[in-house]
């Protein structure tokens, strides 16, 4: 039984065991359901204007439940990043339905949102049936939030006909406008996947076109300031309240290239482990995580497995916190510094055996991984000496084989990993040998950022330059966007969205390339092909010198 501060059933039908839990508070200590609160509630000093500035979410589905989030604010900017909420507690209500227009409230509960968590509040539902949507909602005396759309993850023994997932990365506020994230929305996927770099470290620059609040954020007051101006655009309010996600973070919700509890800069290590303690504390607090994420000492529980019955399991790894230090310098470097040293991991030894014991398993159709940094090879073989990314798995050769030899000896029917980071749509094969690229034993997809790196542009063959030196890669463009899935037992289905441009709002989508993955078939096939060539959206294509460049300058830094 999971620890309660307040539960309350309400009225109207109640779906399944009434088993409701709620936090408010991390660490917050256990009690018996349903026992009552004494403390002090400010039910009598209502808030002059909506708390429900920073939007609502849900995530991390079973088949039973999933968790719902808001956080209040009147002021999202305030510097101490407490978002001039009073610092005192608030009984905050929670409703659920079954059906979008709300006629009827399922079930009704009350948590209390205080000052220790910024007035962020997490409720784990449960009891409630598999496989279907539901739809959420928040009160505050007399304000009501926005609807949010939940769906729980199919009954354990089941075999779904079909499943939507969206993936994204890299959402730079200063660098665009969120404009892909609606209209990842308006496709109410099943599920989101967020691989990390949902918001960016960096100082207030008037020169932006959005610029950030507050100086590089370092402090707790500082990442919460940070995520609650996120949570203020209305694209990405609509992307979290249109679907469950599951979030991981990549390097930027903390410090630029950091590796476990090594700063990006030296000059900033001596008080790097309380940056990441203040960063992991707000990004929990923002986020539609369960108890099990609550931050414990300066780590927090962010690696985890999401069954869609036996349709597919999502493998959602965490390869900032736990990894080994970068061999040879964090950007692209010559191979060397012990980089191949099989002592060293990406996502640490015990993370690694707990995907290994994953997928021996795994009696799943598909096994995804949803993870953050580039798995395929790529060198830069146009350099004098040929580099690649020290950040991503070419600089971790021996924990990429241990996990890909993993998949081949388990027999994982469907191995598809899927990637972020690197603010470019790629497509790549995987291979056990990238030097011998013969027989793919898997498929990446890479999803490009929502925003950061500009406006981009398009090569009309889909070729990045490193694709002749490097054969396992299929697909590249310098858009913006994310992509789209659509996952049956005999296929899974792949959509490059992309938008021309997001310095101005309000552009059109469009699905750039699209390719399938059948059933117990390696490798990617492509089925369609759409390149960027309207008068109006196109952009003159770079030099491939300077395409390279662009690349090691978007991989590296932000
Ligand atoms: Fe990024
Ligand atoms: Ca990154």
């Amino acid at each position: 039984m999971h620890p309660s501060r307040r539960t309350v059933l309400g009225a109207g039908a109640l779906v399944g065991p009434a088993l409701l839990t709620s936090t408010g508070a991390v660490g917050s200590g256990a009690a018996v359901a349903a026992a009552p609160d004494s403390r002090r509630t400010a039910a009598t000093r209502p808030f002059p204007t909506s708390p429900f500035t920073l939007g609502i979410a849900s995530g991390d589905p079973a088949p039973d439940g999933f968790v719902i989030w808001t956080r209040l604010a009147l002021e999202p900017l305030a510097d101490d990043g407490l978002g001039g909420v009073p610092s005192r507690r608030y009984d905050v209500v929670w409703e659920l339905a079954e059906a979008e227009s709300f006629r009827r409230v399922a079930r009704r509960g009350t948590v209390s949102a205080g000052p220790e968590t910024a007035h962020a509040v997490h409720v784990e539902l449960t009891g409630l049936r598999p496989g279907r949507e539901y739809w959420f909602r928040f009160r505050v005396g007399r304000h009501v939030s926005g609807v949010g759309r939940g769906v729980t993850a199919p009954a354990p023994g089941s075999l779904p006909a079909s499943m939507t997932v969206a993936f994204a990365s890299c959402s730079n506020y200063p660098a665009g406008f969120f404009t892909a994230y609606r209209h990842l929305a308006d496709e109410r996927p099943d599920l989101v996947l967020h691989l990390g770099d949902y918001q960016y470290e960096g100082p207030a620059n008037a020169a932006n076109l959005r610029p950030h609040a507050g100086p590089e954020t370092t402090t707790l007051a500082g990442y919460r300031q940070r995520l609650a101006q996120y949570k203020t655009d209305p694209d990405l309010q609509a992307a979290h309240a249109a679907a469950p996600w599951l979030v991981v973070w990549d390097d930027h919700e903390v410090d630029n290239n950091y590796a476990a509890e090594v700063s990006e800069k030296p000059a900033e290590q001596r008080q790097f482990v309380d940056r990441r303690v203040a960063a992991y504390r707000a990004y929990y607090e923002n986020m539609p995580l369960r108890r099990t994420s609550v931050p414990s000492g300066p780590g927090m529980q962010l690696f985890r497995r999401i069954s869609w019955g036996q349709l597919a399991t999502f493998h959602m790894l965490d390869t900032r916190q736990y990894r080994s230090d970068q061999a040879n310098g964090d950007g692209f470097k010559p191979r060397g510094g012990g980089y191949d040293d099989p002592a060293r991991s990406l996502p640490g030894h015990f993370q690694e055996d707990w995907l290994l014991d994953g997928f021996a398993d795994s009696t799943a159709r598909w096994d995804v991984l949803g993870q953050q940094v580039f798995f395929g090879g790529r060198q830069n073989a146009e350099a004098a000496v040929p580099t690649v990314s020290m950040d991503a798995w070419d600089g971790y050769p021996a924990s990429r084989q241990r996990i890909t030899q993993g998949w081949v000896d388990a027999g994982v029917r469907n191995p598809v990993v899927l990637t972020g980071d690197v603010h470019a749509h790629w497509g790549s094969d995987l291979f056990l040998d990238y030097a011998d690229p013969t027989t793919p034993v898997g498929s990446e997809f890479v999803t490009t950022s929502i925003t950061s790196g500009g406006d981009g542009y398009d090569d009309p063959d889909g070729a990045h330059p490193w694709a002749d030196d490097n054969p396992n890669l299929t697909f590249w463009t310098n858009l913006r966007g994310y992509v789209s899935t659509t996952i049956t037992p005999q296929a899974m289905t792949v959509d490059y969205r992309c938008l021309p441009r997001v310095t101005t709002p309000g552009a059109e989508v469009f699905t750039r390339r699209s390719y399938v993955v059948e059933d117990r078939v390696r490798g990617m096939q492509q089925t369609a092909d759409a390149p960027l060539v309207t008068t109006a959206a196109r952009r003159a294509l770079p030099s491939d010198e300077q395409v390279v460049a662009d690349t090691i300058r978007e991989e590296t830094g932000y």
